[in-house]
């Protein structure tokens, strides 16, 4: 799908086209020009031409039905990766900003891979729009069951459930790619994430986790203050952080701890650090009072994440984290551990790996 040869073609169009088709495509979730029955036939049939909406992608299940990850292929066939995760009735889609990464961290399947190119605003859209078109398909196989087994359609639980199945509730850029090295179109992204015209998901469901780009995380606060921010942190000081996260050497703890106060003071947000759990890496009871003595804020948290191997090293044992846990939230520290989520397809957030050699 390409959504720079649709405006192109709306530039010749009258404006309210605009708006049609916006909500053709982001409220109906069309994805073939045919069930477009509101436009012109000849506007319809240019559109079916030189700008099918087919999004063309391989969905891979957990055993659970608990997350799912799709592989999308781009127009120039380069390939990247999207992860649907379901808890507690919410929908949260985990996009890519770029197609690999430039800044290698060791821990990370996406670092290893390398660096292709930064998606365009449209390939980051796209992928919500893939779940959300694939949820919606999902409900009406959901209804389609429930009409054999012979409940009503207009039963009050089921539209309940209807509401709940049917539509992306958030938006986590944790895939594929540091989204701050791709400031322009994420930030682009946001914004038709956003529309209310379009799919309309609140700034407040909307999240983005970045290695700890300062300049990032300044812009961030001036243009989308809304937006939940997340840092990578993963180590208490600079030795072992730079050992893990080379772009640590550019940027050292105390410039992102100094932009994550500056942060919390101007937007009065939350701020989340993430910290993979590594075991005998970065696990021990000493770092986490060094964490704790760096991070003393009120408006900062701390994510505690099981880390999911890709390599070499291995997760932290659960009493381990919890230790960790522990020692943080006794020194006033806001800590807690994240539900992991997509383990047999390598598709939770942070651990996109594809093997396919487009990528
Ligand atoms: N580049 C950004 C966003 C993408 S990675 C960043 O680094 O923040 C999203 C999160 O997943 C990061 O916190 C990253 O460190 C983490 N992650 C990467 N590989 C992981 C793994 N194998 N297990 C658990 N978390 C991982
Ligand atoms: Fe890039 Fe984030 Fe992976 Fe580091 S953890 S290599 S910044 S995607």
């Amino acid at each position: 799908m390409n959504f720079n040869k649709i405006d192109k073609i709306l530039a010749t169009e009258p404006k309210f086209r605009t708006k049609q088709i916006g909500r053709l495509i982001w409220r109906d979730l069309i994805d073939d020009w045919g069930q477009a029955s509101t436009l012109p036939i000849a506007l319809r049939a240019k559109l079916k031409l030189e700008c099918p909406l087919e999004i063309k992608a391989e969905v891979f299940k957990e055993k659970d039905d608990k997350s799912a990850k799709a592989l999308i292929t781009l127009e120039d066939g380069l390939n990247v990766e999207t992860v649907l995760m379901r808890h507690q009735g919410r929908n949260t889609i985990c996009v890519s900003s770029q197609v690999g990464c430039p800044l290698g961290c060791v821990f990370c399947a996406t670092g290893k891979m390398g660096f292709k190119r930064n998606l365009l605003t449209g390939e980051i859209t796209e992928q919500v729009l893939f779940w959300s078109r694939w949820l919606k398909r999902d409900e009406v196989s959901l209804f389609e069951k429930r009409e054999l087994r012979g409940i009503s359609k207009s039963s009050p639980a089921l539209l309940l459930q209807r509401r709940e199945t049917g539509r992306v509730d958030n938006v986590v850029f944790m895939g594929m790619g540091e989204p701050f090295l791709n400031y322009d179109n994420v930030f682009e992204a946001i914004k038709i994430l956003n529309d209310d015209n379009l799919l309309g998901i609140g700034s407040r469901h909307i999240s983005i986790s970045t290695a700890g780009i300062v300049e990032g995380i300044e812009r961030m606060s001036e243009d989308m203050p809304q937006i939940n921010l997340a840092i990578s942190l993963h180590a208490p000081n600079d030795k072992l952080r730079q050992k893990l996260m080379p772009i640590a050497k550019k940027y050292p703890l105390a410039a992102v701890i100094t932009a994550a106060r500056d942060y919390v003071a101007k937007t009065n947000r939350k701020l989340m650090f993430e910290y993979i759990m590594i075991k005998d890496v970065n696990d021990s009871p000493e770092q986490a009072k060094e964490l704790a003595r760096l991070l003393k804020n009120p408006l900062f948290f701390v994510n505690l994440i099981a880390y999911n191997p890709t390599g070499d090293l291995a997760s932290s044992k659960p009493t381990q984290i919890k230790k960790f846990k522990d020692i943080l939230m006794r020194a006033g520290v806001q800590a807690l551990e994240r539900y992991r989520f997509g383990q047999d397809i390598k598709g939770a957030c942070g651990q996109l790996t594809s093997q396919n050699k487009n990528l």
